[in-house]
Order: C-alpha cells, then sequence, then structure tokens
C-alpha cells in the first residue's frame, strides 16, 4: 500500500488514540517491520513521560500523525508487537514514504532538542502560536525555524566509468558519490566543484543537477547531480577518503543501497551507459 501523506503544523484537541506515532527512543524508532506500520497513540503513550513534547507532522492515510520521544529510562514498557530499528534501517523500506517521513519526524525532534533556548538572548522558547512550525523567544521576539543543511552530492562520470570513493567513515567496504556540504555564500555548483577538488583532485565539467533528498542524519538536504570528468590525476584528501578511482559502469565496487540518492545517481549513470552501448549495438 502506497502512503498518501498530508503535511500539517498545528492539530487542536486531544490527540485520538489511533493517531500515528513515529516513536523514537535515542536514534531508534517503532515500527512493525513485517508491515512497516507505526504503533498508534495508545500503543505508546505509557513509554512517554509525562512532559514529552508532542509534535504533530500531518495526515498519513487520513490518520493525524505525530511525532514524540520515548521516555528513556528502563522502565518504560514498550509497545509488543513493534521493533525498536535504527532510522538507517529504513532507508531501504519498500515504500520511499516511509523513510520521508521518518526523516521528517527525526529533524523536527532533532531541531526541538536543539532549540530549547533563543540563540540570541538566551531565554527559554515558545511554540509559535500561528500555523507555522516555528519557537519563538517571549522576550526578544527572535524566531527559529528546522534547520536545513544542504549538501551537494555527484558521480563524476568518464566514457564508461565512475569516480566512486570509499569514506573512511564507511567501514563495509562501501563506494559512493563524492558528497559535501555546502559553505556559507557559495552556489550548489561552486560546492560541487570545490569539493571535488578537495577529495580527489579532479576537475569537472557539464554539471547537471538530477534531484534531492532529504537525508536526516541529523537534518541534510542532499543536492544530487552528474557531471564529466574534464581532466586531473586522482589525488586523496587522505583524513577523509581512503581509496577512489574510476569503475566501469558494468564492473562497479560494493554501492550504497537502493533508496539512497547516491544509489539513485549510480544507477543513472549506469543506465545512460547501458543505452548509448545498445545504441551502438543496433546502429
Ligand atoms: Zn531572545
Amino acid at each position: 500500500m502506497s502512503t498518501e501523506f498530508i503535511p500539517g503544523h498545528h492539530f487542536t484537541g486531544h490527540i485520538p488514540y489511533e493517531a500515528s506515532v513515529i516513536a523514537f527512543r535515542g536514534n531508534e524508532l517503532l515500527i512493525d517491520v513485517k508491515t512497516f506500520t507505526w504503533p498508534q497513540y495508545i500503543h505508546v503513550i505509557s513509554a512517554t513521560s509525562i512532559d514529552a513534547e508532542w509534535h504533530y507532522l500531518g495526515e498519513v492515510n487520513s490518520q493525524p500523525c505525530f511525532t514524540v520521544q520515548l521516555d528513556s529510562s528502563l522502565s518504560a514498557v514498550l509497545p509488543e508487537d513493534y521493533d525498536l530499528v535504527p532510522l538507517r534501517q529504513l532507508v531501504i523500506a519498500p515504500d520511499a514514504h516511509i523513510f520521508q517521513l521518518a526523516g521528517r519526524a527525526a529533524q523536527i525532534l532533532e531541531w526541538s532538542k536543539t532549540h530549547r533556548y533563543c540563540g540570541q538572548c538566551g531565554s527559554g522558547m515558545q511554540r509559535h502560536e500561528l500555523n507555522e512550525r516555528a519557537r519563538v523567544c517571549p522576550s526578544c521576539g527572535h524566531s527559529c525555524y528546522p534547520r536545513i543543511n544542504p549538501c551537494v552530492i555527484v558521480v563524476i562520470v568518464k566514457g564508461d566509468e565512475l569516480l566512486l570513493a570509499r569514506a573512511h567513515r564507511f567501514t563495509n567496504g562501501m563506494f559512493s558519490a563524492l558528497a559535501g556540504f555546502m559553505e556559507a555564500g557559495e552556489s550548489a555548483e561552486e560546492t560541487l566543484v570545490r569539493e571535488v577538488r578537495e577529495e580527489v583532485g579532479v576537475e569537472v565539467t557539464n554539471i547537471r543537477y538530477v534531484t534531492s533528498q532529504p537525508w536526516p542524519f541529523p537534518s541534510n538536504l542532499m543536492l544530487g547531480f552528474i557531471a564529466d570528468y574534464a581532466g586531473g590525476e586522482i589525488k586523496l584528501q587522505d583524513d577523509e577518503i581512503a581509496e577512489a578511482g574510476f569503475y566501469r559502469f558494468d564492473q562497479l565496487p560494493f554501492v550504497p543501497p537502493t533508496g539512497s540518492i547516491a544509489r539513485l545517481l549510480i544507477d543513472q549513470v549506469v543506465r545512460e551507459r547501458q543505452a548509448f552501448h545498445q545504441q551502438l549495438i543496433s546502429e
């Protein structure tokens, strides 16, 4: 079943018992991993503390949906029939909306946790009263919204080969697209050129935007590009990249799972090269 999600910020009245809840304990959340269904309010209420902050996310399949941080004490009893899984595990969920919704919830909880005090004057922040996801300082009027950090991710193409890199933090031997955070004042294209130069020392051209994906670890927005190799020898930024190279589209190393934007970009290049070779054969 596909998920229909209508985002919202404001919910009035009591939370209905049958409302869906994306309930986190630390970086893990409750879900039935066989059916990919969320617990309901009635299932999780006894596992939340009295002062827990409930955030309305909107409607999922016509049901109101909330997110909350569960009571982390050992005495809090979690509902049976649901599994506590790391958010990352949902990247490969069959319905992409599952990961996207859980990621939205994670980012809102992270923002709520890290914006309890005003960054300008230090007073305690309050919820925005209007239909906005914001916090407002009662003393100085400063307001803050969930912060999103844009990143650029790129697959570089050289003929039939893709430039992929293994970062030191990928301990499972995975090779992925190059990625980096945007700096203040940069365009996405400028970030891309700088990051590629810094990480592997090559130059790129013909930069094409493909798609984007929210990446809630903790609050990134990945802007996905494909670019052509323009010159230079691979020279690694040793503190970040363990290994990088050009790999033929039909002889790729271990790459990220389906569901991630890195894999989507890699798959797109592979399809383009396959189509190119098919055309060569048919001519
Ligand atoms: Zn203030």
